[in-house]
């Protein structure tokens, strides 16, 4: 024994415990996703130990030169990747992105119009328990209830109606196409500037297979962990040169003190690997493994909300079964598949109950799982659901999971615990 596993038993035994984990089950939460090795250096790294409060050539701290080429290369390579201007490749997470947005654009007591997180929304868009909704006077939309699509005519009828500051789109469980064109005409007719968090989608949009945000917002913001597939963190885009110097202010020394340069060299390898042209199979394999987990589950019978899905996600509504997305999640949870309950439009039951569990296929997409596995892991998902707590059927499922985790190893590095 050495290093932590000697000096600091209990929090090694932990992250070794986490890394059995991944690779033990079927990890279906759809904005994870398992980051490369090299990511993995690039974060276990002593650009941790920096200090670089500032931009490149424009520091409050000495010593910045090699940092200042991680963070240069970072934004050269997302810029490059998203066909942008500009980036700031600083923000901490999503949340921080999203904050920084609003501190360059808003003043407490700002019409912002943004999805309904019981529709897909995030919590970051208007919640009241998020800084959003509380600083902000929140006008929400959402999908139709027959369709479970945007409703765009009715987000069109609010937006004149309340003439917004601001207008977001984008989601956490929203699992089709969305029409960034449509948003810029209703922004435009009011006179609102345009937001979208591509945070879910970023992957997607980078391998060119959900349209780009980049030409219709004012300003883009986005996770880099999700099925862009890179470390924890947040970023902002734009094509806007009097946008980029606010959101610079904004995020430093705004609402962030030192950048996380350690982070900022992981985005930099994760935006590199996104620029390669195997980067477009992994995403175009992403949707192939969506649309085929959705078949398969309803071809067990179950209801999808909207149908089906256009990305990586897939959203079950747990209504016709009679379950929750709480008892849902659980029961997987036993199989060794991990999903988490979600809200369903118009959900008849709260939020931490919830009448929805939500699906996405990034992260067992970078394991190197197919069609094949997707209708496997579909009817396994479908026969816990209907087993009514039954052990044969989930032990017969833990069977599954096991198996199928064997065939597609996640780590070089053997489990030590
Ligand atoms: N925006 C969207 C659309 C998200 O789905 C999420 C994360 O779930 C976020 C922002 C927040 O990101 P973070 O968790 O990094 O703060």
């Amino acid at each position: 024994k050495m290093g932590l596993q000697q000096n600091d038993s209990i929090i090694f035994e932990s992250i070794e415990k986490e890394r059995k984990r991944q690779h033990q089950t079927l990890e279906l939460i759809a904005s994870e996703n398992f980051v490369s090795e090299d990511v993995l250096e690039a974060m276990g790294s002593v650009m941790t130990n920096k200090y670089a409060e500032g931009y490149p050539g424009r520091r409050y701290y000495g010593g910045c030169e090699y940092v200042d080429v991680a963070e240069t290369i970072a934004i050269e390579r997302l810029t490059k990747l998203f066909g942008a201007k500009y980036a700031n490749v600083q923000p901490h997470s999503g949340a921080q992105a999203n904050l920084a947005v609003f501190y360059a654009l808003l003043q407490p007591g700002d019409k912002v119009m943004g999805m309904n997180l019981s529709h897909g929304g995030h919590l970051t868009h208007g919640s009241p328990v998020s800084i959003s909704g509380k600083w902000f006077e929140i006008i929400s939309y959402g999908v139709r209830e027959d369709t479970q699509l945007i409703d765009y005519d009715e987000l069109e009828a609010i937006a004149v109606k309340e003439k917004p500051k601001l207008i977001i789109a984008g989601a956490s469980a929203y699992p089709r196409t969305i029409d960034f064109a449509r948003f810029r005409e209703i922004a435009d007719q009011v006179g609102a500037k345009f937001m979208v968090d591509m945070a879910h989608i970023a992957g997607l949009v980078a391998a060119g297979l959900h349209p780009s945000p980049i030409p219709y917002a004012d300003v883009v913001t986005s996770t880099t962990h999700k099925t862009l597939r890179g470390p924890r963190g947040g970023v902002v885009l734009t094509n806007d040169e009097e946008m980029i110097k606010a959101i610079n202010k904004a995020i430093f020394p705004g609402i962030q003190g030192g950048p996380l340069m350690h982070i900022i060299a992981a985005k930099a390898v994760a935006f590199r690997e996104a620029l390669q042209p195997s980067f477009k199979e992994y995403g175009q394999q992403v949707i192939a493994n969506a649309a085929a987990l959705g078949e398969a589950l309803k071809k067990e019978g179950a209801t999808l909300v909207s149908g089906g899905t256009d990305n990586h996600i897939v959203l079950l509504d747990l209504r016709p079964w009679n379950l929750t997305g709480k008892a849902a999640e659980k029961l997987l949870e036993e199989a060794g598949i991990t999903v988490n309950k979600n809200t369903i439009p118009y959900d008849p039951q709260s939020p931490f109950v919830t009448s929805g569990i939500r699906m996405g296929t990034a992260a067992l997409t970078t394991r190197g799982m197919r069609q094949d596995e997707m209708v496997k892991i579909g009817e396994t998902i479908a026969a816990v659901l209907k087993s009514n707590g039954d052990n044969g059927v989930i032990e017969k499922a833990k069977e599954t999971t096991k198996e199928i985790c064997g065939t597609f190893p996640l780590f070089k590095q053997a489990v030590t615990v």
